[in-house]
């Protein structure tokens, strides 16, 4: 799917707002959009929207500067793209909050320094070319441009506001390791934008890469105007030497960045078609981790209702003796074994990555397991599905007609609603549907 991965509008320091962003991307013949205004998700909803309207695939984000220091001491700073990430509150959206404020804190100081460089520039001044939530130095930039000092952003930006710059202030940062964490307890994962600015390569570069890939970082930016073909190559291996996904985008400002277009950067863009999926696959794979420990939006996260196999189960004539089996052969032990008078059963579960297998012995012959076992010996009883809303979910299954045993849910082992429904209803299995919401 053609699709750019690098966005800015006025919700940040791009010229076009997220609306206009997207019929843009959508004239462009592109069929996916990721959303990265700095330190803010302020235009999401409305890019979202639009990208609805135009079929176009959206991935909401946000664009991080950051610090890291490896493990020899050296530092260096560090543009991250956060995918995945959802407006409202969480781990990472709280702390652009905090992000922003260091930007408001800053602006003023460069201003200062600009007006003791003779410069005529107010705080007004920048605002008038701010369209957004998040207001700094491009914006600066802009107010200067437009009082005939400069002819570009990229001009003012050079020796006076960039970093090291006669006007450059220092400015409040995550480190890298701090944005992947943040970022993947939000349900995103983090790309490294534009690696070139990093002005690090070789060895050192990879050992960052290295160190920051343990933390959780899925990506690169290998694709970008800044690039030359042939670096665009050498980081594209890279990637593919390191497990990382080789991702692009034009990293489009609108008029703030001349000369750069959605898709195809400064002409010779290619952003390579799988990225975008593949970053929407990581999205999916570290919410799916997520789910069970946080109390986040979960319908938003994940409209299908169903998410998950909490448990395999697996009726058995002598509990004690399958344990002794399961321990001796997998080396592993039951995380909990109870007895649930109520259902005539003793119970064991036996966590294996992120689900687990449940062993059932009948407390008496006569009773639903007993009965299982006498019909077919031992073996699988069930799978349980992990579900969101389980009314929603036995609602939904009711509407298709779907043989349930219970209709309304019950309660059942840990305290979790369960339903059952029944085996003759889809391929002779019995399924259960467990809610596993702790929201
Ligand atoms: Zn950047
Ligand atoms: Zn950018």
């Amino acid at each position: 799917m053609r699709a750019d991965l690098h966005l800015h509008s006025t919700a940040s320091d791009g010229t076009d707002s997220p609306t206009d962003l997207i019929h843009i991307v959508a004239r462009a013949g592109l069929k996916g959009a990721a959303l990265m205004d700095h330190d803010t998700l302020s235009g999401i909803d409305d890019a979202r929207q639009a990208s609805d309207d135009l079929a176009i695939a959206f991935i909401p984000g946000t664009e991080l500067s950051v610090d890291h220091e490896s493990a020899d001491g050296s530092r260096v700073k560090i543009h991250m793209l956060s995918y995945g990430i959802e407006p409202g509150n969480g781990p990472l959206q709280n702390k652009l909050e905090w992000l922003r404020e260091g930007r408001d804190e800053r602006n003023p100081k460069i201003i200062e320094k600009l007006q003791e460089l003779g410069y005529n520039i107010s705080m007004d001044d920048v605002l008038e070319q701010a369209g957004g939530t998040a207001v700094g130095r491009p914006h600066i930039a802009d107010a200067l441009v437009a009082k005939g000092r400069f002819t570009d952003r990229n001009e003012a930006f050079d020796g006076l506001l960039n970093d090291g710059g006669a006007a450059y202030v220092e400015r409040r940062r995550l480190t890298a390791t701090q944005a992947i964490e943040l970022s993947s307890a939000s349900g995103g994962v983090t790309v490294i934008a534009h690696p070139t600015t990093m002005g690090i390569h070789g060895d050192p570069f990879i050992e960052v890469l290295d160190e920051l890939r343990l933390a959780g970082l899925v990506g690169i930016e290998a694709h970008h105007p800044l690039h030359d073909l042939a670096l665009r190559e050498q980081l594209s291996g890279i990637a593919g030497d390191m497990s990382l996904i080789a991702t692009g985008g034009s990293d489009y400002h609108g008029t703030g960045k001349r000369g750069y277009s959605v898709g195809t950067g400064t002409g010779d863009l290619r952003i390579p078609e799988f990225a975008f999926e593949r970053i929407q696959q990581a999205i999916d794979d570290v919410r799916r981790d997520l789910l069970p420990a946080v109390n986040c939006e979960l319908r938003i996260l994940f409209p299908m209702f169903l998410y998950n196999i909490d448990h395999i189960a697996i009726a058995v004539q002598d509990l004690d003796a399958a344990l002794a089996e399961y321990e001796r052969k997998y080396k592993i032990t039951p995380i909990s074994v109870e007895t649930l008078p109520d259902q005539g059963v003793r119970e064991a579960m036996i966590a294996i990555g992120g689900s687990h297998v449940q062993l059932l012995e009948p407390l008496d012959p006569g009773s639903a397991v007993g009965r299982f076992l006498e019909r077919n010996g031992e073996g699988l009883h069930h799978i349980a599905f992990a579900v969101v809303d389980i009314e929603e979910a036995l609602e939904h299954l009711e509407s298709e007609g779907a043989r349930l045993i219970d209709a309304e849910p019950r309660i059942g082992g840990g305290g979790h609603r369960i339903a059952f429904v029944h085996p003759q209803d889809l391929t002779g299995t019995l399924i259960e549907l467990v809610e596993v919401n702790d929201g």
